[in-house]
């Protein structure tokens, strides 16, 4: 494997041990070319929601391969895509009526922020300015990067990086430090948007924060006609608990963008939703207000017929009892855990849990991530901390048998390997 030419993503070839070849992958396992079943505990990076080839999906593309391929979506119309968009409008929170696809995460959060610009401009307040949370992460491209976290990541690209509002991560506490922070920025005139991922911040480390700070940063949003992003990339399909993280606060934003989970993790697709007034700022006879954007594969057939299998399998199969129980299993582990020596604040959003590693060397280089993630994969088990956070994000159809196994090892390694 060596001597590919291939450069992997996040990976740092002068260190990386040999990478397995997968040449299957069912339910909640990768096979490999030698021969090993490998539990995939972060579902290949939060994208596969049911399990690996979800056979209701398997047969959505192939059914959509018979009669379509890439269509130019500009000028065009098809049927996956219009059956899709109408069960997300059905699907996501009220008054998101229009969708806008794309091919995956940044992408959509790209789509979001020039929406929310777009609609600025157009209502001529010259707001430009977009606010963020601490710890975010909204996907690697420039933009998507610029309303991220700054650090070892994106250094090098820091002079192309515009320049944002941040407010503080509502730690447990503080939350109040957060709300005032973003009422200032919203207060100076000049905030086009807040942009955050709702209950949990992901790549950031798995951090969670309550309901109710979400709740209340969409209150001083609509009091100060600033823009609400919901980056729900990561939290829609289900992975908190409810099929969209916002349902939990009870809120609507006015942008809300969605990949992973959209097509099972099957195949990319993205999609960013915006309310009639977002649209409507961008409708006109004058074509200046065209929202320019596309990319070559926007609304791609195959992807949207997996994205439409997808929702018939929310609608069809007991999903949110699989995600309940999950959720349960994962409590249990996260309460019994909490008072282990070598671990610290033990936390659950929905289907997802995470734990620190206590006393290893801080920051995401800690070499304690790469020692874990190297502890489960002698034993099968693709676990990929952050930093020192070590988090459970399988697909809904894992056992409970299977969790119990992961966290068994879990306290194995940080006992006695590492
Ligand atoms: C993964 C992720 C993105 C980026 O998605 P890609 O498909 O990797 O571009 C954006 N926002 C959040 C919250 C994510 O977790």
């Amino acid at each position: 494997m060596s001597r590919s030419p291939i450069w992997h993503p996040f990976t740092q070839h002068a260190t990386e041990p040999a990478m397995p070849e997968a040449v299957r992958t069912e339910g909640a396992y990768i096979e490999t070319r030698d021969g090993r079943r490998i539990l995939d505990a972060i579902s290949s990076w939060w994208v596969i929601t049911h399990g690996h080839r979800h056979p209701r999906i398997v047969e959505a593309i192939r059914q959509a391969t018979e009669s379509l391929d890439q269509v130019i979506f500009a000028g065009f119309t098809h049927e996956p895509a219009e059956r899709l968009a109408a069960a997300l409008v059905e699907l996501t929170p009220p008054g998101l009526n229009h969708v806008f696809y794309s091919d995956s995460g940044s992408t959509s959060v790209e789509v979001a922020l020039k929406m929310a610009l777009g609609a600025g401009r157009q209502r001529r307040d010259g707001r430009n300015r977009i606010v963020v949370m601490q710890h975010s992460y909204h996907g690697d491209t420039i933009g998507a990067m610029s309303v991220g976290e700054r650090g070892v990541f994106n250094a090098a690209y820091e002079p192309l990086l515009f320049a944002v509002d941040t407010i503080p991560f509502p730690t447990a506490g503080r939350e109040q430090d957060t709300l005032d922070a973003f009422e200032r920025f919203a207060k100076t005139g000049r905030a086009a948007a807040l942009i955050v991922e709702p209950l949990i911040l992901g790549a950031g480390g798995m951090l969670v924060y309550p309901a109710s700070v979400l709740a209340t940063l969409k209150r001083i949003a609509e009091a100060t006609d600033t823009l609400f992003i919901a980056d729900e990339v990561m939290t829609g399909w289900g992975r908190t608990g409810t099929l969209f993280a916002c349902e939990q606060a009870g809120i609507s934003p006015d942008i809300l963008c969605t990949s992973k989970g959209l097509t099972g993790g099957a195949i990319p697709l993205a999609a960013t939703l915006a309310t009639d007034e977002i649209f409507a700022a961008h409708y006109s006879t004058d074509r200046s207000r065209t929202f320019f954007h596309s990319s070559s594969y926007t609304a791609n057939p195959i992807a949207c017929a997996a994205g439409v299998a997808n929702v018939e399998v929310w609608r069809t199969e007991p999903v949110i009892e699989r995600i309940a129980a999950l959720a349960r299993t994962q409590s249990s582990w996260m309460a019994r855990l909490s008072g282990h020596e070598r671990l610290r604040d033990a936390r659950v959003c929905g289907t997802i849990a995470a734990i620190n590693v206590r006393d290893a060397a801080g920051g995401y280089l800690a070499t304690v991530g790469p020692d874990i993630r190297a502890a489960f994969a002698r034993r099968d088990m693709l676990v990929r901390p952050l930093g020192d956070a070590v988090y459970v994000m399988a697909p809904y159809c894992v056992t409970a048998g299977e969790i119990d196994g992961l966290y068994e090892a879990l306290i194995e390694i940080v006992e006695r390997e590492i």
